[in-house]
């Protein structure tokens, strides 16, 4: 990984050497921690991060979803993130936030333990670099809304991912898909998806999913091209008889799906409604869609 020289810590820029933990933090031994990743891409107006205000609002959420009182408001994180890309004079990288329990306290109950916010960036390149992905559905199911809050960042909700991409490495397939308790599709370990049948694009409706900001920056943009947008519940078999299929995420942001379990989407070629969604999406996080600007912050 490429480090970078500086990382804002509760309040502090500190080099990145020096950015240690104690062994007791509690997010290490229970997964008390809350994160976001954001991406600062270069523009012809210098380095822009995108849907940075989202991204911090979300970060709170989930804070909170553990009762982690950030004290910082989405402003001032915004701030923070502005200027670690400043400090540390990189144009595009990934932005990870993370909240977490630090030391002080053990046993479940975080309570009586520190409560640490800190901010890192480097850059990170493509997260899934293939031009397609084949996917193979998980024998895990995607974590129930009944048994954690599942639309929340929170650390320990990623075992689930983790075990699933553990479940496709060193295999053929790229990335995992994950069902939910219901058998209904919901997303990959780490990005929504999506479908296009008749020029209409359909993605799984928010409740078990990450309320992913891709996905909402992907909807803004298929309906400014003039596409209709279902949310609801799907089931494989209307994936299998899809035209085109794609998944999204900031990480990864737009990347066609070739198949799924084997069976080729569509024609087993990038779509040419998810190549003009995916190509609009990388001009609007490098500032070329004015209509856009919206979602971006000039640092
Ligand atoms: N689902 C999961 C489980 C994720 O971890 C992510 C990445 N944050 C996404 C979807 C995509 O979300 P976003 O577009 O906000 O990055």
């Amino acid at each position: 990984m490429n480090s970078t020289k500086l990382i804002w810590l509760n309040g502090n820029f500190i080099p990145w050497e020096d950015a240690k933990v104690h062994i007791l933090t509690h997010a290490l031994h229970y997964g008390t921690s809350v994160f976001e990743g954001v991406r600062c891409y270069n523009t012809e107006r210098g380095p822009a991060i995108f849907r940075l205000r989202e991204h911090m609002t979300r970060l709170i959420y989930s804070a909170n979803s553990i009762k982690l009182t950030i004290p910082y408001s989405t402003e001032e994180l915004s701030q923070a993130a502005c200027d670690l890309i400043r400090k540390n004079e990189v144009k595009e990288a990934y932005i990870r936030p993370i909240a977490y329990y630090g030391s002080g306290k053990m046993g479940l109950n975080p309570r009586g333990a520190t409560r640490d916010v800190s901010m890192i960036c480097w850059p990170w390149g493509a997260y899934l670099p293939h031009d397609q992905v084949d996917l193979k559905v998980s024998k895990y199911i995607r974590i129930d809304p009944r048994s954690s809050i599942a639309d929340a960042k929170i650390a320990g909700n990623y075992i689930n991912s983790i075990l699933a991409s553990q479940e496709v490495e060193g295999t053929k397939y790229h990335e995992a898909l994950f069902l939910d308790f219901q058998g209904n599709i919901a997303e990959g370990p780490g990005e929504n998806f999506f479908i296009i049948k008749k020029n209409t694009l359909y993605t799984p409706s928010l409740g078990t999913i990450l309320p992913g900001i891709t996905r909402d920056s992907v909807i803004q943009i298929a309906k400014h091209l003039g596409y209709s947008i279902v949310e609801k519940q799907l089931k494989l078999d209307e994936a299998f008889e899809a035209e085109e299929a794609f998944f999204t995420g900031t990480a990864a942001e737009v990347v066609p799906i070739r198949s799924i379990d084997d069976r080729a989407i569509g024609t087993g070629t990038v779509g040419p409604i998810t190549k003009q969604i995916k190509d609009y999406y990388l001009k609007t996080v490098h500032g070329d869609t004015p209509e856009f600007h919206r979602f971006l912050t000039w640092v």
